[in-house]
Protein backbone atom coordinates (compact mmCIF):
# COMPACT_ATOMS: atom_id res chain seq x y z
CA UNK A 1 0.00 0.00 0.00
CA UNK A 2 1.50 3.46 -0.73
CA UNK A 3 1.77 6.42 1.25
CA UNK A 4 -1.32 8.58 -0.49
CA UNK A 5 -3.48 5.12 0.74
CA UNK A 6 -2.25 5.15 4.31
CA UNK A 7 -3.42 8.60 4.72
CA UNK A 8 -7.17 7.81 3.73
CA UNK A 9 -6.95 5.60 6.14
CA UNK A 10 -5.83 8.01 8.82
CA UNK A 11 -9.27 10.06 7.17
CA UNK A 12 -11.44 6.53 8.04
CA UNK A 13 -10.12 5.90 11.70
CA UNK A 14 -11.26 9.12 12.47
CA UNK A 15 -14.54 8.59 11.63
CA UNK A 16 -15.04 4.86 12.70
CA UNK A 17 -14.65 2.65 15.75
CA UNK A 18 -12.19 1.43 17.29
CA UNK A 19 -13.29 -2.34 17.10
CA UNK A 20 -14.33 -1.80 13.33
CA UNK A 21 -13.54 -3.90 10.51
CA UNK A 22 -11.39 -2.22 7.91
CA UNK A 23 -11.41 -3.29 4.45
CA UNK A 24 -9.51 -2.35 1.34
CA UNK A 25 -10.70 -2.69 -2.65
CA UNK A 26 -8.24 -2.12 -5.70
CA UNK A 27 -9.25 -0.34 -8.94
CA UNK A 28 -7.97 -1.82 -11.61
CA UNK A 29 -6.58 -1.66 -15.36
CA UNK A 30 -7.57 -3.46 -18.19
CA UNK A 31 -4.03 -3.76 -20.35
CA UNK A 32 -6.54 -5.01 -23.46
CA UNK A 33 -9.07 -7.13 -23.96
CA UNK A 34 -12.19 -4.68 -24.17
CA UNK A 35 -16.04 -5.76 -24.13
CA UNK A 36 -14.82 -9.08 -24.02
CA UNK A 37 -15.81 -9.99 -20.74
CA UNK A 38 -19.76 -10.26 -21.18
CA UNK A 39 -18.99 -11.83 -24.71
CA UNK A 40 -17.60 -14.87 -22.86
CA UNK A 41 -13.98 -14.23 -24.13
CA UNK A 42 -10.21 -13.31 -22.17
CA UNK A 43 -9.48 -9.76 -20.61
CA UNK A 44 -5.95 -8.61 -19.30
CA UNK A 45 -6.76 -7.09 -16.15
CA UNK A 46 -4.73 -5.53 -13.31
CA UNK A 47 -5.25 -4.44 -9.75
CA UNK A 48 -3.86 -1.26 -9.76
CA UNK A 49 -2.23 1.44 -6.46
CA UNK A 50 -5.62 3.21 -5.98
CA UNK A 51 -8.40 1.88 -4.10
CA UNK A 52 -11.39 2.08 -2.18
CA UNK A 53 -11.53 1.67 2.00
CA UNK A 54 -14.58 0.87 3.86
CA UNK A 55 -15.01 0.68 7.48
CA UNK A 56 -18.03 -1.42 9.26
CA UNK A 57 -19.54 -1.48 12.72
CA UNK A 58 -22.52 -2.98 14.30
CA UNK A 59 -24.98 -0.57 15.72
CA UNK A 60 -26.91 -3.09 17.44
CA UNK A 61 -29.97 -1.51 15.35
CA UNK A 62 -31.73 -2.54 12.52
CA UNK A 63 -30.64 0.55 10.46
CA UNK A 64 -27.85 0.76 8.36
CA UNK A 65 -25.95 4.22 8.29
CA UNK A 66 -23.38 4.77 5.35
CA UNK A 67 -21.21 7.95 4.97
CA UNK A 68 -19.01 8.62 1.82
CA UNK A 69 -16.43 10.66 2.95
CA UNK A 70 -15.67 11.29 -0.79
CA UNK A 71 -19.47 11.93 -1.30
CA UNK A 72 -19.57 14.18 1.88
CA UNK A 73 -23.09 12.46 1.51
CA UNK A 74 -24.59 10.17 4.53
CA UNK A 75 -27.55 8.29 4.34
CA UNK A 76 -29.48 5.17 6.15
CA UNK A 77 -32.21 2.13 5.25
CA UNK A 78 -33.56 -0.32 7.13
CA UNK A 79 -32.69 -4.06 6.78
CA UNK A 80 -36.03 -5.39 6.10
CA UNK A 81 -36.76 -2.76 3.34
CA UNK A 82 -33.48 -2.48 1.68
CA UNK A 83 -35.54 -3.37 -1.91
CA UNK A 84 -38.22 -1.19 -1.69
CA UNK A 85 -36.12 2.36 -0.39
CA UNK A 86 -35.33 4.74 -3.50
CA UNK A 87 -31.82 5.00 -3.61
CA UNK A 88 -29.87 7.71 -5.26
CA UNK A 89 -26.36 7.67 -7.19
CA UNK A 90 -24.05 5.75 -5.70
CA UNK A 91 -26.17 4.54 -2.65
CA UNK A 92 -27.78 2.00 -4.77
CA UNK A 93 -23.95 0.04 -4.87
CA UNK A 94 -24.47 -0.15 -0.92
CA UNK A 95 -27.68 -1.39 -1.29
CA UNK A 96 -27.05 -3.31 -3.53
CA UNK A 97 -24.87 -5.28 -1.96
CA UNK A 98 -26.51 -5.42 1.14
CA UNK A 99 -29.85 -6.84 -0.71
CA UNK A 100 -27.62 -9.39 -2.74
CA UNK A 101 -26.55 -10.95 0.90
CA UNK A 102 -30.02 -10.85 1.93
CA UNK A 103 -31.36 -12.56 -0.69
CA UNK A 104 -28.46 -15.14 -0.68
CA UNK A 105 -29.51 -15.78 2.75
CA UNK A 106 -27.22 -14.13 4.98
CA UNK A 107 -28.51 -12.64 7.91
CA UNK A 108 -27.47 -8.90 8.65
CA UNK A 109 -27.92 -6.84 11.48
CA UNK A 110 -27.61 -2.94 11.34
CA UNK A 111 -24.49 -1.59 10.59
CA UNK A 112 -22.61 1.82 10.35
CA UNK A 113 -20.42 2.16 7.03
CA UNK A 114 -17.73 4.76 6.16
CA UNK A 115 -16.18 5.08 2.65
CA UNK A 116 -13.21 6.95 1.30
CA UNK A 117 -11.12 6.21 -1.76
CA UNK A 118 -8.69 7.59 -4.36
CA UNK A 119 -9.90 6.31 -7.37
CA UNK A 120 -10.52 9.27 -9.76
CA UNK A 121 -14.65 8.16 -9.88
CA UNK A 122 -16.52 7.52 -13.79
CA UNK A 123 -12.68 7.36 -15.24
CA UNK A 124 -12.73 3.75 -16.34
CA UNK A 125 -10.47 2.18 -13.31
CA UNK A 126 -13.58 0.94 -11.95
CA UNK A 127 -14.33 2.71 -8.36
CA UNK A 128 -17.48 0.90 -8.59
CA UNK A 129 -16.14 -2.34 -8.65
CA UNK A 130 -13.97 -1.20 -5.83
CA UNK A 131 -16.52 0.41 -3.95
CA UNK A 132 -18.72 -2.81 -3.99
CA UNK A 133 -15.82 -5.17 -3.42
CA UNK A 134 -14.68 -3.60 -0.44
CA UNK A 135 -18.24 -3.70 1.48
CA UNK A 136 -18.78 -7.33 0.55
CA UNK A 137 -15.54 -8.12 1.75
CA UNK A 138 -15.92 -6.07 4.76
CA UNK A 139 -19.34 -7.75 5.85
CA UNK A 140 -18.33 -10.75 5.22
CA UNK A 141 -15.53 -10.39 8.01
CA UNK A 142 -18.13 -8.51 10.32
CA UNK A 143 -20.47 -10.95 10.02
CA UNK A 144 -18.81 -13.93 9.62
CA UNK A 145 -20.76 -15.35 6.32
CA UNK A 146 -17.84 -17.17 5.35
CA UNK A 147 -18.26 -16.33 1.43
CA UNK A 148 -15.23 -17.55 -0.74
CA UNK A 149 -13.90 -14.43 -3.12
CA UNK A 150 -15.50 -15.99 -5.71
CA UNK A 151 -18.99 -15.85 -4.34
CA UNK A 152 -18.08 -12.57 -3.03
CA UNK A 153 -17.52 -10.97 -6.81
CA UNK A 154 -20.50 -12.97 -7.89
CA UNK A 155 -22.38 -10.71 -5.57
CA UNK A 156 -20.74 -7.41 -6.23
CA UNK A 157 -21.33 -8.22 -10.15
CA UNK A 158 -25.20 -8.61 -9.12
CA UNK A 159 -25.48 -5.38 -6.89
CA UNK A 160 -24.16 -3.45 -10.18
CA UNK A 161 -26.40 -5.20 -12.43
CA UNK A 162 -30.08 -5.14 -9.68
CA UNK A 163 -29.48 -2.11 -8.47
CA UNK A 164 -27.23 -0.04 -10.69
CA UNK A 165 -28.40 -0.91 -14.15
CA UNK A 166 -25.17 -1.83 -15.85
CA UNK A 167 -25.05 -5.53 -17.14
CA UNK A 168 -21.62 -5.48 -16.75
CA UNK A 169 -19.23 -8.02 -16.84
CA UNK A 170 -16.78 -10.16 -14.81
CA UNK A 171 -14.11 -8.48 -15.30
CA UNK A 172 -14.11 -5.55 -12.85
CA UNK A 173 -14.90 -7.06 -9.82
CA UNK A 174 -12.88 -9.62 -10.62
CA UNK A 175 -9.28 -7.90 -11.32
CA UNK A 176 -10.50 -5.51 -8.22
CA UNK A 177 -10.33 -8.93 -6.10
CA UNK A 178 -7.60 -11.12 -6.90
CA UNK A 179 -5.21 -8.62 -8.32
CA UNK A 180 -1.58 -9.00 -7.43
CA UNK A 181 1.22 -7.06 -6.83
CA UNK A 182 3.64 -6.66 -10.14
CA UNK A 183 1.02 -8.91 -11.63
CA UNK A 184 -1.44 -9.09 -14.86
CA UNK A 185 -3.68 -11.98 -14.91
CA UNK A 186 -5.26 -13.25 -18.68
CA UNK A 187 -8.89 -14.14 -17.35
CA UNK A 188 -11.05 -16.03 -19.58
CA UNK A 189 -14.60 -14.86 -18.63
CA UNK A 190 -16.53 -17.56 -19.04
CA UNK A 191 -14.41 -20.35 -17.16
CA UNK A 192 -13.21 -17.94 -14.96
CA UNK A 193 -9.38 -19.68 -15.43
CA UNK A 194 -6.92 -17.36 -14.47
CA UNK A 195 -3.39 -17.19 -15.15
CA UNK A 196 -0.77 -14.69 -13.80
CA UNK A 197 2.08 -13.17 -15.21
CA UNK A 198 4.44 -10.70 -13.61
CA UNK A 199 4.47 -7.57 -15.33
CA UNK A 200 7.96 -5.66 -16.40
CA UNK A 201 7.77 -2.38 -18.68
CA UNK A 202 11.34 -1.89 -18.26
CA UNK A 203 12.22 1.41 -19.60
CA UNK A 204 8.49 2.18 -20.13
CA UNK A 205 5.58 2.95 -17.63
CA UNK A 206 2.08 2.72 -17.82
CA UNK A 207 0.71 6.23 -17.32
CA UNK A 208 -3.29 6.53 -17.66
CA UNK A 209 -4.39 9.74 -19.20
CA UNK A 210 -7.85 11.44 -17.56
CA UNK A 211 -10.11 13.11 -20.77
CA UNK A 212 -12.38 14.04 -18.13
CA UNK A 213 -14.71 13.11 -19.99
CA UNK A 214 -17.64 11.17 -17.73
CA UNK A 215 -18.21 7.80 -18.81
CA UNK A 216 -21.70 7.85 -17.27
CA UNK A 217 -23.41 8.26 -20.54
CA UNK A 218 -22.37 5.06 -22.12
CA UNK A 219 -24.22 2.83 -19.32
CA UNK A 220 -27.13 2.30 -21.51
CA UNK A 221 -25.07 1.91 -24.81
CA UNK A 222 -23.08 -0.19 -22.99
CA UNK A 223 -26.35 -2.77 -22.69
CA UNK A 224 -26.77 -2.24 -26.32
CA UNK A 225 -23.49 -3.32 -27.10
CA UNK A 226 -24.19 -5.98 -24.92
CA UNK A 227 -27.41 -7.08 -26.54
CA UNK A 228 -26.31 -6.83 -29.98
CA UNK A 229 -23.84 -9.56 -29.43
CA UNK A 230 -26.30 -11.40 -27.67
CA UNK A 231 -28.07 -11.60 -30.68
CA UNK A 232 -25.65 -12.41 -33.00
CA UNK A 233 -24.50 -15.40 -30.67
CA UNK A 234 -28.48 -16.74 -30.59
CA UNK A 235 -28.47 -16.33 -33.99
CA UNK A 236 -25.28 -18.62 -34.62
CA UNK A 237 -26.51 -20.70 -31.57
CA UNK A 238 -23.99 -20.91 -29.28
CA UNK A 239 -23.57 -18.59 -26.06
CA UNK A 240 -21.13 -16.48 -26.66
CA UNK A 241 -19.86 -14.35 -29.48
CA UNK A 242 -16.24 -14.93 -28.90
CA UNK A 243 -16.69 -18.28 -29.45
CA UNK A 244 -17.03 -17.96 -32.89
CA UNK A 245 -14.16 -18.22 -35.39
CA UNK A 246 -13.76 -15.27 -37.96
CA UNK A 247 -14.56 -17.42 -41.10
CA UNK A 248 -17.55 -18.76 -39.43
CA UNK A 249 -18.82 -14.96 -39.31
CA UNK A 250 -17.74 -13.63 -42.56
CA UNK A 251 -19.60 -16.67 -44.48
CA UNK A 252 -22.71 -15.13 -42.78
CA UNK A 253 -22.30 -11.75 -42.87
CA UNK A 254 -25.22 -11.28 -45.59
CA UNK A 255 -27.79 -12.52 -42.74
CA UNK A 256 -26.51 -9.86 -40.17
CA UNK A 257 -27.10 -6.12 -39.58
CA UNK A 258 -24.21 -4.30 -40.69
CA UNK A 259 -24.04 -3.01 -36.59
CA UNK A 260 -24.14 -7.13 -36.05
CA UNK A 261 -21.62 -7.85 -38.10
CA UNK A 262 -19.08 -4.80 -36.85
CA UNK A 263 -19.48 -5.71 -33.44
CA UNK A 264 -19.53 -9.68 -33.57
CA UNK A 265 -16.08 -9.23 -35.73
CA UNK A 266 -14.65 -6.42 -33.21
CA UNK A 267 -15.09 -8.95 -30.17
CA UNK A 268 -13.59 -12.28 -31.94
CA UNK A 269 -10.41 -9.52 -33.18
CA UNK A 270 -10.32 -7.91 -30.26
CA UNK A 271 -10.24 -11.74 -28.04
CA UNK A 272 -7.43 -12.69 -30.47
CA UNK A 273 -5.25 -9.58 -29.68
CA UNK A 274 -5.69 -10.28 -25.62
CA UNK A 275 -3.68 -13.86 -26.44
CA UNK A 276 -1.26 -11.72 -28.54
CA UNK A 277 -1.02 -9.58 -26.23
CA UNK A 278 -0.18 -11.92 -23.34
CA UNK A 279 2.45 -13.95 -25.79
CA UNK A 280 4.00 -10.55 -26.20
CA UNK A 281 4.65 -9.47 -22.55
CA UNK A 282 5.40 -13.65 -21.77
CA UNK A 283 8.43 -13.02 -24.67
CA UNK A 284 8.84 -9.57 -23.34
CA UNK A 285 8.12 -8.12 -26.86
CA UNK A 286 6.88 -4.71 -25.84
CA UNK A 287 6.89 -3.46 -29.16
CA UNK A 288 4.25 -5.90 -30.27
CA UNK A 289 2.83 -5.10 -27.29
CA UNK A 290 2.30 -1.91 -27.67
CA UNK A 291 1.15 -2.67 -31.55
CA UNK A 292 -1.84 -4.61 -30.25
CA UNK A 293 -3.18 -1.57 -27.69
CA UNK A 294 -3.34 0.97 -30.98
CA UNK A 295 -5.24 -2.01 -33.07
CA UNK A 296 -7.67 -2.34 -30.15
CA UNK A 297 -8.42 1.33 -29.94
CA UNK A 298 -8.94 0.83 -33.94
CA UNK A 299 -11.59 -1.57 -33.36
CA UNK A 300 -13.43 0.09 -30.47
CA UNK A 301 -13.11 3.31 -32.31
CA UNK A 302 -14.80 2.19 -35.77
CA UNK A 303 -16.21 -1.25 -35.18
CA UNK A 304 -17.76 -1.25 -31.93
CA UNK A 305 -17.65 2.48 -31.68
CA UNK A 306 -17.35 3.54 -27.82
CA UNK A 307 -14.93 6.00 -28.28
CA UNK A 308 -15.38 9.47 -28.65
CA UNK A 309 -13.50 12.72 -30.20
CA UNK A 310 -11.37 13.51 -26.52
CA UNK A 311 -10.03 9.53 -26.49
CA UNK A 312 -9.82 9.21 -29.91
CA UNK A 313 -7.06 12.40 -29.81
CA UNK A 314 -5.33 11.44 -27.14
CA UNK A 315 -4.50 7.92 -28.91
CA UNK A 316 -4.14 9.18 -32.08
CA UNK A 317 -1.36 11.80 -30.17
CA UNK A 318 0.21 9.13 -28.38
CA UNK A 319 0.95 7.53 -31.62
CA UNK A 320 2.62 10.20 -33.52
CA UNK A 321 4.21 11.29 -30.55
CA UNK A 322 7.26 8.89 -30.82
CA UNK A 323 7.34 8.40 -27.27
CA UNK A 324 4.56 6.21 -26.57
CA UNK A 325 4.80 2.69 -27.97
CA UNK A 326 1.04 1.94 -27.37
CA UNK A 327 -2.06 3.48 -26.04
CA UNK A 328 -5.91 2.39 -26.22
CA UNK A 329 -8.80 4.10 -24.31
CA UNK A 330 -9.59 1.80 -21.34
CA UNK A 331 -13.31 0.26 -19.90
CA UNK A 332 -16.52 0.72 -21.43
CA UNK A 333 -15.97 4.06 -23.43
CA UNK A 334 -17.41 6.93 -24.15
CA UNK A 335 -15.53 8.93 -21.71
CA UNK A 336 -12.87 7.82 -19.09
CA UNK A 337 -8.78 7.81 -19.37
CA UNK A 338 -6.67 6.32 -21.85
CA UNK A 339 -4.38 3.74 -21.16
CA UNK A 340 -0.29 4.66 -22.08
CA UNK A 341 2.82 2.69 -22.46
CA UNK A 342 5.26 5.72 -22.26
CA UNK A 343 8.66 5.81 -22.08
CA UNK A 344 10.11 7.01 -18.78
CA UNK A 345 12.41 9.48 -20.67
CA UNK A 346 9.25 10.75 -22.20
CA UNK A 347 9.81 15.00 -21.11
CA UNK A 348 7.59 16.59 -24.50
CA UNK A 349 4.59 14.71 -24.75
CA UNK A 350 3.03 15.21 -21.72
CA UNK A 351 3.32 18.60 -21.93
CA UNK A 352 2.69 19.04 -25.57
CA UNK A 353 -0.49 16.70 -25.59
CA UNK A 354 -1.64 18.97 -22.49
CA UNK A 355 -1.43 22.03 -24.15
CA UNK A 356 -2.97 21.17 -27.42
CA UNK A 357 -5.91 19.09 -24.89
CA UNK A 358 -6.48 22.33 -23.28
CA UNK A 359 -6.65 24.57 -26.71
CA UNK A 360 -8.81 21.90 -28.59
CA UNK A 361 -11.28 20.97 -25.64
CA UNK A 362 -10.71 23.18 -23.08
CA UNK A 363 -10.66 20.69 -20.85
CA UNK A 364 -7.48 19.87 -18.84
CA UNK A 365 -5.70 16.21 -18.76
CA UNK A 366 -4.61 14.39 -15.62
CA UNK A 367 -1.86 11.97 -15.76
CA UNK A 368 -1.82 8.93 -13.33
CA UNK A 369 1.05 6.34 -13.16
CA UNK A 370 -0.11 3.17 -11.84
CA UNK A 371 1.35 0.42 -10.40
CA UNK A 372 -0.16 -3.10 -10.37
CA UNK A 373 -1.18 -4.14 -6.97
CA UNK A 374 -2.62 -6.86 -5.02
CA UNK A 375 -6.21 -7.15 -5.07
CA UNK A 376 -8.98 -6.76 -2.08
CA UNK A 377 -8.39 -7.49 1.67
CA UNK A 378 -9.23 -6.74 5.25
CA UNK A 379 -7.12 -4.26 6.43
CA UNK A 380 -7.00 -4.40 10.31
CA UNK A 381 -3.97 -5.74 10.77
CA UNK A 382 -1.35 -4.27 7.82
P1 LIG B 1 -16.02 3.70 -12.64
O1 LIG B 1 -16.35 2.36 -12.06
O2 LIG B 1 -15.30 3.61 -13.93
O3 LIG B 1 -15.30 4.59 -11.68
P2 LIG B 1 -18.87 3.93 -12.63
O4 LIG B 1 -19.81 4.92 -13.24
O5 LIG B 1 -19.06 2.48 -12.96
O6 LIG B 1 -17.39 4.42 -12.96
O7 LIG B 1 -18.93 4.04 -11.07
C1 LIG B 1 -18.80 5.29 -10.44
C2 LIG B 1 -19.85 5.41 -9.36
O8 LIG B 1 -19.50 4.58 -8.22
C3 LIG B 1 -19.95 6.81 -8.79
O9 LIG B 1 -20.78 7.62 -9.62
C4 LIG B 1 -20.55 6.55 -7.44
O10 LIG B 1 -21.95 6.34 -7.55
C5 LIG B 1 -19.91 5.23 -7.04
N1 LIG B 1 -18.70 5.49 -6.23
C6 LIG B 1 -17.42 5.31 -6.60
N2 LIG B 1 -16.56 5.66 -5.62
C7 LIG B 1 -17.33 6.07 -4.57
C8 LIG B 1 -17.06 6.56 -3.24
N3 LIG B 1 -15.82 6.69 -2.81
N4 LIG B 1 -18.13 6.89 -2.47
C9 LIG B 1 -19.38 6.73 -2.91
N5 LIG B 1 -19.70 6.29 -4.15
C10 LIG B 1 -18.70 5.96 -4.96
MG1 LIG C 1 -17.72 0.89 -12.90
Amino acid sequence: MDKDIKSLYEKLLKHSKVDAVYAYAPGRINLIGEHTDYNGGYVFPAAINLGIMTSVSKNRTNQVKVMSLNMDNYFEFNLNTVNTVKYDGWQNYVGGVVSQLIKHGYSLEGFNLCITGNIPIGSGLSSSAALENSIVIALNKLFSLGLSKHEMVAISQKAEHDFVGVNCGIMDQYGSMFGKSDNAFLLQCSSLESTFLPVDFEEYELVLINSHVNHSLGDSEYNVRRKTCERVASKFGVKYVSELKSSVLLAKKSELTKNEFQRANFVIEENKRVLSAFTALQEKDLKTFGKLLYESHAGLQFEYEVSCKELDFLVESARSSGEVLGARMMGGGFGGCSLNLINKESKMFKESITRTYLKKFNKKLSFIAVKLDNGARIINDE
